[in-house]
């Protein structure tokens, strides 16, 4: 069917300055720019063009601009230009829309409407560059009282304590699975959580045995699909994660495409070579709370209660009651996506319409087990679009333990969050597993800047728990007197627990 969609971006290509180099032409994977040899011109294809940027940085003379279509229909509050051009997307095709990444909706972030304090005159603020910061968090249970006893002048520990991650920085890698990312990407995620002594998360598709090796610093997921998943892989983990949910697409399941499936992802994830990787919406042995449990030990039995048992769930209407129940299963951390949280591939309307922001949950789900007397039974890690240290550290004030974070990593890798990833031909070399694409990425590099992130944000965190007077992350964990909202109605503070600026 001819299409009658104008392209969302026009490629403009300064004459003057292109010396005809064909980088851009080598560079894009939509195939988008092409040498005319006969009149020795570069073309642009503008409807092949995603906005990778891709061409943008790589062209030495900075020869090219990729700008947003002006040709749009007459101004719309409802029928937008987005809205236009999906309705004739499915026109066409009579599909499902599929995009990656998170939502990009402007109205569902509460990072920007809630504000730190600071120390000013009484209870001084701290300086991190002289004094000594801590950071370090522990994930898991931890008991409701310690024993101790005396042995020859010295006083022991008596209480068994659960196994416990120990994270330098309260920052983890997400999960994201080898086949929807490439295998250098999942290595230098491997490697920086090593390095920086965190964790990286294996997602749905099981540990490649060459990434065996960082297993102390793995948490292994158990999906739906239970792809790779084996007692060796169980036991390589420093955690195992049950994914009930997803922040990108709660309530169903995950789609890795044939053709991403190589023999090396396939020998992973334990199925043929080149067939549809289909994880079920719901767990099929999972219909209850008891059900949950019954998995949780079955998990615990398999890896000989020497690991912390991980439950993720997206962030949903009742998660606080959720996360009791799975506290009460025998959960050692809970792991809550919001609706901004990304993937690699998604229906379109299901990303930007189901679920709800991360930040109500983590006040909701930290108020309840405080109020239920259970919240030193887990540990809560929050995901789904944090975008830089101070989400990270309101994060903590609202009653997190921790972070999760996936596209920030990507980005710091050299993603530029063009919603690209379901088609496999990510222009950076990391949503793919395309040999000749997948190299564009070289690990080590990818390592150094995943690390030099991890260790901005550590240095900035330190910074304002200084300003706030706090030289231990424990004391600011759930301490919403630490925040102050602004643009909020009296539900929504009330909801966060957190007062009203100049309150
Ligand atoms: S990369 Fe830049 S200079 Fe090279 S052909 Fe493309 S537009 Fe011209
Ligand atoms: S991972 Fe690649 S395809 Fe996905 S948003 Fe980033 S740059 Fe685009």
């Amino acid at each position: 069917m001819k299409t009658n969609l104008l392209p969302e971006f026009l490629v403009e290509r300064d004459e003057r300055r292109c010396i005809r180099c064909k980088v851009c032409v080598n560079q894009c994977t939509y195939e988008t720019h092409s040498y005319d040899e006969e009149d020795d011109v570069i073309c642009s294809k503008d409807e092949n063009c995603v906005n990778c940027q891709r061409c943008v940085t790589f062209c030495p003379t900075h020869a090219i601009t990729i700008r947003k279509n002006p040709n749009v229909n007459t101004e719309n509050a409802n029928w937008t230009v987005a809205a236009i051009r999906d309705l004739k997307k499915q026109a066409e095709t009579g599909g499902v829309l599929l995009t990656g990444m998170g939502c990009d909706k402007p109205n569902l972030t509460y990072w920007d409407r809630l504000l730190l304090n600071a120390s000013q005159v009484t209870n001084p603020s701290i300086d991190p560059l002289r004094e000594p910061m801590e950071i370090r968090t522990y994930l898991g249970a931890k008991p409701d009282e310690l024993e101790m006893e005396m042995e020859n002048g010295s006083i022991l520990l008596k209480t068994k304590l659960a196994p416990q991650l120990r994270l330098n920085t309260p920052i983890l890698f997400s999960a994201m699975s080898y086949g929807a990312i490439s295998l250098n990407v999942h290595e230098a995620l491997a490697r920086a959580a090593t390095k920086c002594g965190t964790y990286f998360n294996t997602g749905e598709g099981g540990l490649d045995k060459r990434l065996y090796k960082y297993g102390d610093h793995a948490i292994v997921q158990v999906a739906s699909g239970r792809f790779g998943v084996h007692p060796d892989y169980l036991n390589a983990g420093a955690a195992v994660e049950i994914k009930i949910g997803q922040g990108a697409k709660p309530g169903i399941g995950g789609h890795l495409p044939g053709e991403k499936v190589t023999p090396d992802v396939a020998r992973t994830r334990m199925i043929p070579t080149g067939t549809d990787a289909l994880s079920p919406a719901p767990q099929h042995d999972i219909y209850s709370i008891e059900d949950l449990r019954q998995l949780i030990y079955a998990l615990k039995e398999a890896t000989n209660y020497t690991k912390s048992i991980s439950v993720k769930i997206a962030a949903v209407h009742n998660s606080a009651a959720i996360a009791s129940g799975m506290v009460r299963a025998g959960a050692d951390i809970i792991a809550l996506d919001g609706v901004r949280g990304s993937t690699g591939a998604a229906p379109k309307i299901i990303r930007d319409n189901v679920g709800i922001p991360i930040e109500l949950v983590i006040a909701q789900v930290d108020q309840r087990l405080r109020a239920e007397g259970i919240r030193n039974k887990a540990s809560i890690i929050a995901a789904g679009g944090i975008r830089s240290s101070g989400d990270v550290i309101k994060a903590i004030a609202l009653g997190a333990d921790a972070v999760y974070i996936g596209t920030a990593a990507l980005v710091a890798v050299g993603c530029t969050v063009c919603q690209r990833c379901y088609t496999g031909k990510c222009p950076w070399g990391i949503a793919t597993n395309d040999p000749w694409i997948a190299k564009r990425v070289n690990s080590d590099i990818a390592t150094e800047r995943l690390v030099n992130l991890l260790r901005g944000w550590s240095l900035e965190i330190k910074d304002m728990m200084g300003g706030m007077g706090i030289n231990a992350i424990e004391s600011l964990r759930g301490n919403r007197l630490a925040l102050r909202g602004v643009g909020l109605t009296d539900t929504e503070l009330k909801i966060l627990g957190v007062k009203m600026a100049g309150a």
